[in-house]
Parts: C-alpha cells; sequence; structure tokens
C-alpha cells in the first residue's frame, strides 16, 4: 500500500515551561492590562516592546492586538485618507487588503513575478500611473524582493513604504532586519506565524512623529509616559489632540508567553531551515514542478514552503491536490476558483475592486503551498516530499 503521511499540517508545538510560568505568574497577580501596572513595574507589554525593539534594531516598537491591527494602525499613523489610492502586491493575504479598505482608501495591485516577490517593473508603473504615496509591502510566504532596488524606486517617487512581516519576523535582506526598510513594519504573532501568543501584533518604528501617531492610535489614552520603547513625551504633546483612540492594545498574559519565544526564534529558524531544505532537497528531481530559487541576498524563516506547477491545468493540479490529501499531505492551492480556508487570491477580493493582472494570474494558477510547522521533523519533510513526488510522476505522461 502506498505510504502515508499521518501528522498534522496545523499543530503548533507546545509553550515552553518557561512561557507557562510567565503565563502563571500574571494570572496569578490579575493585571492584565498593559497599563494596570505595580509600583515600579515596567509591565510584560512594555518589555516585550523593548524586546522585539532590540531583536529588530529599531528605535521603537508598539505591540498591538492582531497583525491585521498592526497594519491599519500603520496606514492611520501614515495619514491615509478616504479613497486614497494604497499600493500592494496582489499575491498577499486577505488582511492586506483588508486593512485597506478599513480606512476606505484604495487597494490598488502590483503584479507577482514567479518568484513570488513584487514586480518592481509594474511597482513603477502604478506609481507614475496613481500618484499614490504609500506602499504596504506584503513579504507573503516570506519571499523577499530586491529591497535595495525597491527602496530606490520608492524614495525617488516619495513614496513611504510599509512592511507587512508577517511571514519574514527574523529573516533579512542583504544583512538587513526585514522590517528595517521601510518607514513602518507590521508583525503577527497569530499561532499559524513565527511566534504563537492566539492572536497580536508588532510595529516598529525609527520615525518619533509615526510611532507617537501610532502609541496614541493603539489606544494609549495618557499612559504614554509608561512605554519604554516608545518616543519621549515631548513627541506626543502636539498630537494627543488630533490622534483618534483605535482601541488595539495587547494584553499582559500574551506579552508574557511572548517574551520566552522571542528569546527562542533564532534557534527556531535554524529548525525551520533543516525542514524547508528536507522537503525541497526531496523534490530537486520532481517532473513539471518549478521550486522557487532563494537569492542569495535573502535569509528567510522556511515556515512553509511553495512551488510551481506551471501550464499544469485546473483539472490536473485539483486532482493532484486530492491525491496527496488522501495521503495526508495537505496542499494549498492559489489557482483554486473558490477561496479555501485562509487561502484566497485577489480576484475573490470583491471590494478591492481588482483588475486582471495576467502574470500574477499565471502563477497563482500553478501555485501550491505547504506549511511547515515546527512539530514535523527533516523525516517528516522527506516523507512529505516522497509522496508529493510519486503524486506528480503519476501525473506526468513523460515519466511513466
Ligand atoms: C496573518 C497575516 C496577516 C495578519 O495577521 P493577523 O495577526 O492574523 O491579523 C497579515 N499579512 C499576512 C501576509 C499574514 O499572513
Amino acid at each position: 500500500m502506498a505510504r502515508r503521511f499521518t501528522r498534522s499540517f496545523t499543530q503548533q508545538e507546545p509553550l515552553s515551561e518557561a512561557a507557562i510560568e510567565a503565563a502563571v505568574a500574571v494570572l496569578r497577580h490579575g493585571r492584565l492590562h498593559r497599563y494596570n501596572l505595580a509600583e515600579a513595574e515596567a509591565g510584560e507589554v512594555a518589555l516585550l516592546e523593548e524586546e522585539f525593539a532590540g531583536f529588530t534594531g529599531a528605535r521603537f516598537a508598539l505591540a498591538v492586538a492582531s497583525g491585521g491591527y498592526a497594519l491599519a494602525c500603520a496606514l492611520r499613523a501614515l495619514q491615509v485618507r478616504p479613497d486614497e489610492p494604497v499600493l500592494t502586491n496582489a499575491f498577499t493575504l486577505a488582511p492586506v487588503p483588508g486593512a485597506i479598505a478599513s480606512l476606505g482608501a484604495r487597494p490598488v495591485l502590483v503584479e507577482v513575478t514567479p518568484d513570488l516577490v513584487i514586480d518592481l517593473d509594474h511597482l513603477e508603473a502604478r506609481i507614475a500611473e496613481t500618484g499614490a504615496r504609500v506602499l504596504l509591502l506584503s513579504h507573503m510566504r516570506g519571499h523577499i524582493c530586491d529591497m535595495d532596488r525597491l527602496m530606490a524606486i520608492c524614495d525617488g517617487a516619495g513614496v513611504r513604504v510599509i512592511e507587512d512581516c508577517a511571514h519574514t519576523m527574523g529573516a533579512a535582506w542583504n544583512g538587513v532586519a526585514s522590517g528595517r526598510h521601510g518607514a513602518m513594519a507590521c508583525y503577527s504573532t497569530q499561532t499559524y506565524k513565527h511566534l504563537n501568543s492566539g492572536e497580536g501584533g508588532l510595529l516598529i518604528s525609527d520615525d518619533p512623529e509615526l510611532m507617537a501617531r501610532a502609541v496614541l492610535l493603539s489606544g494609549s489614552y495618557m499612559m504614554y509616559p509608561r512605554h519604554r520603547a516608545a518616543p519621549a513625551p515631548e513627541v506626543f504633546e502636539g498630537l494627543w489632540t488630533e490622534v483618534p483612540n483605535v482601541s488595539g492594545r495587547m494584553d499582559a498574559l500574551r506579552a508574557a508567553i511572548l517574551r520566552p519565544q522571542l528569546a527562542d526564534l533564532p534557534g527556531r529558524i535554524v529548525r525551520w531551515a533543516g525542514l524547508y531544505r528536507a522537503l525541497e532537497n526531496g523534490l530537486r528531481a520532481s517532473p513539471g514542478l518549478a521550486l522557487i530559487e532563494r537569492p542569495a541576498a535573502e535569509s528567510f524563516v522556511g515556515s512553509s514552503f511553495q512551488a510551481r506547477l506551471p501550464d499544469w491545468t485546473p483539472d490536473r493540479i485539483e486532482a493532484l491536490v486530492a491525491r496527496c490529501a488522501a495521503r495526508g499531505v495537505e496542499l494549498k492551492w492559489f489557482g483554486a476558483a473558490q477561496p479555501q480556508g485562509f487561502t484566497s487570491r485577489y480576484a475573490h477580493w470583491g471590494y478591492a475592486a481588482p483588475e486582471p493582472l495576467p502574470r500574477t494570474d499565471r502563477v497563482l494558477a500553478g501555485l501550491i503551498d505547504l506549511r511547515l510547522p515546527l512539530t514535523f521533523t527533516p523525516e517528516d519533510c522527506r516523507v512529505i516530499a516522497e509522496i508529493l513526488d510519486e503524486e506528480i510522476r503519476r501525473d506526468s505522461p513523460r515519466s511513466i
């Protein structure tokens, strides 16, 4: 009988004993609100912000309720107005155009390349065409474009960049941490990302005014001096009457379980690399499968894996997905006619009034995607590769 894979693609590791102890300590004292502090207590949220700023090298950091909240907060900090065009890459997750739409602004979608990054020529054309002054750049599935060229284009055109680093926490381009190129960067600590607090988000910036606005937006009231990774209180002075409170703070319980995880992140990235390379090596010889070669300048977090089946018809891919599923291998497919699970593509985002993007369509039509939770071992990844390879060969006429 054909070999079957029996482990879950969505099971994360349990939290460490250090995280559990930190959570219990917060539960025992009961001060869950970030500004509910005992005498001389910094609080878990302010400490997390300080540590995350240190981790990324940013001057300022803010912890918030979710990654999606962080995106909308960054757009508000940049004072994006209703109806204003905001550029974003067409290959991303729904909360990205959703954050733009939540301000009443207009997502302007940019094509992606077969390497799954924003098409920089199309970006230049879209800037010229729309006069947009903000790009919400999503490093979707951890693929990082040529950030040096991207920033040259955007700086040259006066476009401010917000980086969506939901899949690049701990990644880098040319030695510069992902999130350190643009004016602000947003991260998610939702269960399926690189740190797990169930829900949660982080925002970084070096710009005092933008970060003061973000802190006020997040619902700081007049408690902003209790932050440790925020601009000096003077920066807030001219702003606090002007910036609305769009409440979205993080609480002490989530911050408490995130701090030990952040300390463990470098080791987790090494483990993800082992999983990613085991899967990639097992698929090198698969006929008809195009791997996404990672540029030398990119250091990435291998928490998911993508590959393309160029020129396969939808019927063949659907049959492959079904054969793999029957053997326990959960492939996500970005070419499906209807959104499934967490996977949708730009054409499904009716509120963004998407125009057809032929190059993106060709890429997404053949794009498959696998999650690599750290509960997997490299041996698991070899088994997954073997099953996928066998099922691809079952289809491919030339190899039979
Ligand atoms: C998960 C995700 C987000 C949003 O994060 P949440 O914490 O779930 O709100 C944004 N962008 C991308 C690419 C994501 O995968």
